[in-house]
């Protein structure tokens, strides 16, 4: 095959931005068929069909059919949106519903999870087959748990199959059910095993994937090497050494062009590596939105997250009484746990003026606090690449993050050494605890105190590469090699 012949990849996904997203999957998701097109590599998405997603995508036709398809009947549609070429399931019985992709309004998770995600792979390894006229992939490309039977799926059933890769974009996710299940989402007894789907027990949808695809990757080097260890594997550190050979860290790229503050029609002022004093404005509007003192001497750090234990959110409450002391000011924005939401309400109730946000989902006020915030903190315990510090980068506030996974393969510490040769994006703490985090806060409050040093931070993180060019590049040379390799 010549370097950039064309190329069939089926991407399977419980989520893909603009379609439906609740994280970072989406993006990526939604980014990999534009970001591989310009490699030779033609890129299909099959989703469930939430009614979210049938809606955005109008009068799509039927390309095949199920008569039963894990309790009903289902059928395949194809159609296009935002410039993605997707395939769709169709299955009222599994994915009519009010609520997320995996919950109901209250954040239950539906009971029929596993019955829902199995037919995700189901179809995708039917489809991988050709069971849509005139479409063969070369490669089935699955992403997380929801889309991990897809390897069993294919090595169960018969005749050719393309080559499977397995991407883990959080491996704290893995979806386990109970064995009796096997029987009813088809898969053979024989499957119920080590090197199958069995796992202590139970079924493990990702495990599945990560025993039976071709190829694994996950979504940094870091990452990659962190995930090997008993105390990041999360329980399959144990297969993924065995597999090591087969396990590339691929870091994601940002769609530069939603992401580009000089066309960002959300922000109040468009800004570039060379108007980057027209922050103040974002600054500005960001604190006036939000109800902070506005204050242009006030460093800001910025906050969009998930709120959860994984993003050290809980650490951050803790510290923030130091970081008020500094003079600093944190803008928040997420979504996620109670608890923790409480948490910054208290705060908030207790610094006016210096503490504020929004507790949900907000694209807007994202693009808002990545342009008006001076620094971004991401103070997560682990995190596979992490997407808001690229953003961040973009947009010159300058990251302030754990040393971990992708955030230690993106952001470029300034330690006195980097600063001596003009080097260094962003700060960087180990290890997670409210002491290092307090100390991260300091540095970040006196690198701030150094106007020159300061602009040169955000001048390179602007300057630094965060497309998907790359990360394309790398994901094309990787499939590529696999599919000559099963031709062989
Ligand atoms: P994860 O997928 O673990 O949540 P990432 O950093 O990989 O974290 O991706 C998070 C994505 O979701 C980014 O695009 C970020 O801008 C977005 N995001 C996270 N929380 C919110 C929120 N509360 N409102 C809007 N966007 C959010």
């Amino acid at each position: 095959m010549s370097p950039k012949a064309s190329m069939q990849v089926l991407s399977v996904a419980s989520e893909a931005y603009p379609l439906v997203k609740t994280g970072g999957l989406a993006d990526v998701v939604g980014a990999l068929p534009h970001a591989l097109a310009p490699e030779g590599v033609a890129v299909r998405t099959l989703v469930p069909g939430y009614p979210g997603v049938l809606a955005l995508l109008g009068d799509a036709t039927a390309v095949h059919a199920y008569d039963d398809l894990m309790g009903g009947p289902a059928r395949v549609l194809a159609g296009t949106h935002a410039g993605i070429d997707v395939l769709a399931i169709e299955a009222p019985h599994l994915y009519r519903r009010t609520g997320t992709p995996y919950a109901d309004a209250q954040g239950r998770d539906w009971a029929d999870n596993g019955l829902r995600f199995a037919a995700l792979a189901r179809a995708a390894a039917d489809v991988g087959r050709g069971a849509v006229a005139g479409y063969r992939p070369d490669l089935v490309h699955a992403h997380d748990w929801q889309a991990g039977l897809v390897p069993a799926y294919l090595r169960y059933g018969a005749g050719p199959r393309p080559v499977t890769v397995m991407t883990v974009h959080n491996l704290a996710f893995q979806g386990q059910f109970p064995a009796s299940l096997l029987p009813r989402i088809g898969l053979p007894a024989e499957s119920f095993s080590v090197d199958g789907v069995e796992y202590y027990g139970a079924i493990g949808f990702l495990k599945a994937g990560l025993a039976m695809a071709d190829h694994i990757t996950t979504v940094s080097p870091t990452y990659a090497a962190e995930i090997r260890s008993s105390e990041s594997g999360m329980g399959l550190d144990g297969l993924l050494r065995q597999r090591a050979s087969a396990v590339t860290g691929i870091l994601n790229g940002i769609d530069i062009d939603v992401w580009d503050p000089a066309r960002d029609d959300r922000i109040a002022a468009r800004f570039d590596v060379r108007r980057v004093k027209a922050r103040a404005v974002n600054k500005a509007a960001l604190q006036a939105k939000l109800g902070l003192d506005v204050d242009p001497d006030a460093l800001i750090f910025g906050v969009v997250t998930r709120l959860t234990w994984q993003k050290g959110m809980d650490l951050l409450i803790e510290v923030l009484p130091r970081l008020v002391q500094c003079g600093a000011q944190l803008a928040l924005l997420g979504s996620g746990e109670d608890a923790i939401a409480q948490g910054f309400a208290a705060a908030a109730r207790r610094h006016a003026g210096r503490i504020a946000g929004l507790i949900g989902y907000n694209e807007d006020l994202a693009h808002g606090i990545q342009a008006g915030a001076d620094a971004l903190l991401v103070p997560s315990r682990f995190e596979p690449c992490g997407l808001t510090q690229l953003c961040a980068l973009r947009y010159g506030a300058v990251p302030v993050v754990a040393r971990t996974g992708g955030l230690a393969d993106t952001v470029v510490d300034a330690n006195e050494m980097a600063l001596a040769a003009k080097a260094g994006t962003g700060v960087m703490f180990s290890p997670v605890t409210a002491d290092a985090l307090t100390t991260a806060i300091e540095r970040t409050v006196a690198l701030w105190a150094d106007k020159p040093t300061w602009r040169g931070l955000q001048r390179r993180g602007m300057a630094t590469d965060v497309s998907w060019t790359r990360p394309a590049a790398r994901y094309a040379a990787l499939y590529r090699t696999l599919v000559e390799h099963h031709a062989q």
